[in-house]
């Protein structure tokens, strides 16, 4: 049995650079530290950052002091402004990608521009690039519902694939006279999941290491299950060993917000189970 890992797989730029930065001012035990929602979308990393002293919180209610982190996908400016009003002390790991893209919706809506944003719409990337005005879409079929404007102009939720993107601006032309497009999307996510589209087509099964709430994991998982046998697995502990009966090939692939440590931990066990 051969056990191929897919090219760049496991953590990106954005959320190694996170880790640093949150581990660095953990180390100072200057806390009590918050994070609003999960530093990273993978439970095992948020175990072990808990046991170093970062607290999750699904708000700020009744926090009055102590180190508040901004997540590598950013946040709505009106909360970083009540976290700062509450004197917390700010730890921004907003991802260069992020801001890049944050500033170029408010560059559109300041020069006047309809802003469209191209992602989930309650994701807090896209919370983080929205204002009142802004028109959120998810899906080529929602352009229909646009009205037409004069200038309107585009971004990306850093995450999006871009054939969805592209399809979103096609039809997006006829409904402005003039329109400004930011592709706006990281290429650590579409190279992840061209080498795992790749991969997919060669192995016959892939497994996907990464947590179930990560979205740019489960994405990785929907394109290896479409082109061969997959399953979606957060730990070695759950591979079945029944799984790699008969398997000549056995690809690995991992989402953005998934240590090496893990992915390591699962090349081991299919190895020893191949052997
Ligand atoms: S996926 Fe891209 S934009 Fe998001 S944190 Fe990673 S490097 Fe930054």
């Amino acid at each position: 049995m051969r056990v191929i890992v897919a090219k760049g797989s496991g953590f990106c730029f954005g959320v190694k650079r996170a880790l640093k930065i949150v581990e660095k001012a953990l180390a100072k035990r200057k806390g009590p530290f918050y994070s609003l929602g999960p530093l990273i979308h993978n439970p095992q990393v948020v175990e072990r950052l808990s046991r170093k002293g970062l607290k999750v919180i699904n708000n700020l209610t009744g926090i009055k002091e102590g180190a508040f982190v901004i997540r590598s996908h950013g946040l709505p400016i009106t909360t970083i402004e009540l976290a700062k009003e509450r004197g917390l002390k700010i730890i921004d790991t907003t991802c260069p990608y992020v801001k890049r893209a944050q500033e170029r919706a408010k560059e559109l809506e300041a020069r006047g521009y309809q802003l469209v944003i191209v992602g989930d719409r309650g994701h807090p990337e896209v919370k983080s690039m929205a204002s009142e005005k802004s028109i959120v879409l998810q899906r080529p079929s929602q352009v229909e519902k646009v009205r037409s404007y004069p200038r309107m102009g585009v971004v990306a939720q850093t995450t999006q694939s871009l054939e969805n993107f592209k399809e979103i601006v096609k039809r997006l032309r006829s409904k402005a006279k003039e329109l400004k497009v930011y592709a706006t999307i990281c290429n650590a996510v579409s190279r992840q999941q061209r080498s795992t589209r790749e991969l997919a087509r060669e192995a016959d099964l892939v497994l996907v290491v990464g947590g179930r709430n990560s979205a740019n994991t489960k994405r990785l998982f929907q394109i290896s299950k479409g082109l061969t046998k997959a399953h979606h697995i957060e730990k070695a502990s759950e591979i079945d060993k029944r799984w790699l009966r008969d398997k000549e090939i056995v690809g690995i692939s991992a989402g953005a917000s998934t240590p090496k440590w893990l992915i390591d931990e699962v090349v081991r066990k299919v190895a020893a189970y191949g052997n």
